[in-house]
């Protein structure tokens, strides 16, 4: 493994996540929301490169300031690179690219669903996935651009990867998204177990990201949705219980 993965929680519920090439040092950073936080990281590093998952800022907000200070390259997709909805992009990628950070190569995953240019970065030799708003851990991206069909497509190219991924999403939602699962499955004990892990490690404070494939393969009903039809019905009632709640 060539790829160190520092998770840098920011905002209420985001994590940036600092990827570092442990043979040649160079740096990158996926979705980079709050400058500040990965300047501090950083620390007397330099970063190379940015790559943006998506457009909404939450996910982008920390590229003008990165830029000006390192001259990083910024990546996105090229859908939305050419919509220019990304803050200062350099160049635009499409599904089946690769992108490079010293020995360490990824490739770009497209995902439409939760916004129509969503992509996600695969570093296959490493391991890792790192997936944006597609799929939160027990749950998955509302769908804000795209359609039920779109994203149970996305999700798919997710369960086609290898079983032991280490899967880097976006957001901290576990807990709240195995609550709607075990109000949906309240006798189903993969959530149950699940679940009493997650509030442990909550507790804490501490992440429940990454998690693998394999466990979403066994406690996430938006992954376990046999066909685009299920998977709607399912995001619907999500959506539904999310506006019931009062913050
Ligand atoms: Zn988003
Ligand atoms: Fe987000």
């Amino acid at each position: 493994m060539t790829l160190q993965i520092e998770q840098l929680p920011a905002l209420n519920d985001n994590y940036i996540y600092l990827l570092t090439c442990s043979e040649t040092g160079e740096v990158g950073v996926i979705d980079p929301t709050d400058a500040k936080v990965v300047i501090n990281a950083l620390g007397d590093r330099k970063l190379s490169f940015i790559w943006n998952t998506h457009h909404h800022a939450d996910h982008v907000g920390g590229n003008e300031e990165l830029k000006k200070k390192y001259d990083c390259k910024i990546f996105s997709s090229l859908f939305d690179a050419e919509r220019g909805v990304i803050p200062v992009v350099d160049r635009g990628l499409e599904d089946g690219d690769e992108i490079k950070l010293g020995h360490c190569y990824g490739q770009v995953i497209a995902s439409p669903g939760h916004t129509d240019g969503h992509i996600m970065y695969w570093f296959e030799e490493d391991n890792s996935l790192f997936c944006g708003d597609t799929l939160f851990s027990a749950g998955c991206g509302k769908l804000f651009e795209g359609t039920a069909e779109e994203m149970f497509l996305s999700l798919w190219r997710i369960k086609s990867l290898p079983h032991e991924t280490e899967i880097y999403c976006s957001h901290e939602y576990t807990k709240e998204n195995l609550q709607f699962a075990i109000s949906q499955q309240p006798e189903n004990r993969d959530l149950l177990v699940r679940y009493e892990e997650v509030s442990y490690l909550r507790d804490q404070n501490a992440p429940t990201i990454p998690t693998t494939l394999e466990e979403e393969l066994k406690s996430n009903l938006f992954l376990k949705a046999e066909t685009a039809k299920d998977f709607a019905e399912l995001r619907n009632a999500k959506d539904e219980m999310d506006k019931m709640v009062v913050n």
